[in-house]
């Protein structure tokens, strides 16, 4: 029952008409028995600035940040975290004094997806295909939290060698190698833990794959595709083809949320919690296929 007291929590991006961050947040509030919503707002580009203003002036506790605003919205924060600030991406704003603090749960959310599914980052190899926001924010995990090495690989390999300059620097360590899609033939031979940041294979292309060649699903012992939209993406089918295990981005959506939500409500999550919200995103997705 929304009373004078509600606290008001939101996500901003364009567009959010299918986003799944009211079912993780409002069925948090509800488990854990607060008081608090969590509302949808689209925002146009030219309007972000006035949108973070306009919240915080309306008491909004905090906001979710999403495509395409991650970058924009940063010059109208009062502070931003220092992680945050290196990968230069916002996905979240918490309410302090005189403004918002700005921090970057997608990083955290990957992270905690990993150890969920018990995979390890600490001297793994990885191959990473994209360069885009997503595959920035996994590249920039993989480094900070001690990989060997990454290979990165993009369509348009100029903006693989961006990135990788970046994250190096970030890093202090030259650990990402920047290579087109097809140089994965020149990637040593070995294991490698491989994740998906594209957006090839996204519904409805589902029967699309970043590269579609076995041999280079030979090289993967587990793959985790950042796409959630289908539950089963052709990069996951070809990994299981190949005798490895395969992931999807689900998870890192709902603990990038619950990473929020503990920011925005100085709480901690339980597992259990936590698995009760994967569930109705898992609803919520189903009601869109
Ligand atoms: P983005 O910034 O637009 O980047 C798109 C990436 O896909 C780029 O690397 C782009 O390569 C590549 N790409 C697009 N079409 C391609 C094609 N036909 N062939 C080869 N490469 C292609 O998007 P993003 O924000 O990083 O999101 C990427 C995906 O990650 C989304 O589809 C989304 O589903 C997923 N995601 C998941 C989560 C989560 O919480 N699980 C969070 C964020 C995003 P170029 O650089 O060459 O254009």
């Amino acid at each position: 029952m929304i009373d004078g007291k509600t606290a008001v929590c939101a996500v901003i991006g364009n567009p959010v008409e299918h986003t799944l961050s009211p079912a993780i947040h409002n069925t948090l509030a509800k488990q854990l028995g607060m008081n608090l919503t969590y509302v949808p707002f689209r925002v146009e580009a030219q309007a972000v600035g006035e949108a973070v203003k306009g919240a915080y002036a309306l008491n909004l506790l905090g906001l979710n940040v999403t495509v395409p605003h991650k970058g924009a919205v940063i010059p109208f924060l009062e502070s931003v975290d220092e992680e945050a600030a290196l990968i230069g991406a916002v996905n979240t704003l918490v309410r302090t004094e005189h403004g918002y603090r700005g921090y970057n749960t997608d990083l955290k959310g990957l992270y905690r997806a990993f150890l969920s599914e018990g995979i390890r980052l600490e001297g793994e190899r990885v191959i990473l295909l994209g360069a885009g926001g997503a595959a920035r924010a996994a590249a920039f995990l993989c480094a900070l939290r001690g990989a060997d090495r990454i290979y990165l690989l993009n369509r348009s390999q100029d903006r693989a060698v961006q990135v990788a300059e970046e994250v190096n620097q970030g890093a202090g360590r030259e650990c990402v190698v920047p290579m087109e899609l097809s140089g994965w033939r020149r990637i040593p031979a070995g294991s490698y833990l491989a994740i998906q940041g594209t957006s090839v294979g996204l519904s409805p292309r589902t029967e699309e794959a970043v590269i579609e060649e076995e041999d280079f699903y030979r090289m993967i012992h587990t793959g985790f595709d950042l796409v959630y939209r289908p539950a089963d993406t052709k990069f996951m089918r070809l990994v299981r083809g190949a005798g490895g295990r395969a992931f999807n981005g689900l998870k890192m959506l709902l603990y990038q949320g619950v990473e929020a939500f503990e920011l925005w409500n100085g709480v901690k999550v339980t597992e259990e919690q936590a698995a009760v919200c994967y569930e109705r995103m898992k609803e919520e997705l189903d009601k869109c296929e």
